[in-house]
């Protein structure tokens, strides 16, 4: 976790932003790329023209989710958004932040391992670029993180118009920050509307989950007990509950990287 607070830790402003291998090093911490065909990143490729791009995709990992991801500085701020985006302004979607991906991972669609970190089916859902709802740039965007309160506009296929990432007070069961995401009112929005049951393909190759290879439910993926307790804890994280003590989270990543250290892995971040 250390490297991931250092990247965090860089101030806006400061003149210093860590570059994207800095960046990446949780997401390498994480994955044994002899096994898994993710990419294992580090290159600056920007958005053409200039643009910020972004990507969501939905994976069939311990419980089916949707990683939205958002360019910034070289790499994929990235979200876990168990119900995937609403049109309806008045849905509020848990997003609950994880480790920064590299750019190269924006074209990736395929199957992760099973047994592997986030084991299963990844289908690229939508992608396009996006930029701050208020035309405030990268800067404001940096800032709109920090403070927990990030307004931007997509332009996508599926997903359009103005959203807003706020920061709660809870956190994961991994203790990643947790996030809503909720549409903003504009032409865009759809009162009781949906996307995700609408496009079930990929944006990519016109894919189901189950022609990519893997299944649409997560009961495929890691039967062993600890990771249903895990399962249960992620879906725990859904609903309103108590927010877990600084004190809880800190011992909680103490024993994940314990667990790291000691090479078994941990059960909490298998979503991601
Ligand atoms: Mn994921």
């Amino acid at each position: 976790m250390a490297p991931r607070k250092k990247a965090h830790g860089a101030k806006a402003g400061d003149g210093k932003r860590p570059s994207a291998r800095e960046q990446l090093t949780e997401y390498r911490r994480k994955r044994d790329f002899s096994r898994t065909k993710e990419p294992e990143g580090g290159g600056d490729k920007s958005a053409k023209g200039g643009k910020l791009a972004f990507v969501i995709q939905k994976h069939a990992a311990t419980r089916l989710h949707y990683d939205l991801r958002l360019e910034l500085d070289g790499v994929m701020k990235s979200w876990a958004v168990p119900r995937g985006p609403s049109p309806d302004p008045a849905d509020k979607r848990l997003a609950v932040q994880v480790e920064d991906h590299p750019m190269e991972y924006n074209t990736f669609e395929g199957t992760i391992p099973k047994g592997e970190y986030g084991g299963g089916t990844v289908l690229l859902w939508d992608r396009g670029w996006y930029e701050h709802e208020e035309k405030g740039g990268p800067d404001a965007i940096r800032e709109g993180l920090r403070r927990g309160d990030l307004k931007v506009a997509f332009h996508g296929k599926r997903i359009q118009g103005g959203y807003v990432l706020v920061r709660t007070r809870g956190y994961g069961d991994g203790g990643q920050p947790s996030w809503l995401l909720i549409k903003h009112r504009d032409k865009h929005a759809v009162a009781g509307g949906e996307l995700t049951e609408t496009h079930v393909t990929s944006i990519a190759t016109g894919r189901t989950m189950e022609e990519i290879g893997g299944s649409d439910t997560s009961r495929v993926w890691h039967s062993r007990p600890r990771d249903q307790a895990a399962q249960k804890d992620w879906t725990g994280a859904l609903l309103p509950r108590k927010s877990k003590s600084i004190a809880d989270v800190r011992r909680e990543r103490a024993a994940a990287e314990a667990r790291g250290r000691a090479g078994t892995g941990g059960t909490g971040g298998d979503d991601a």
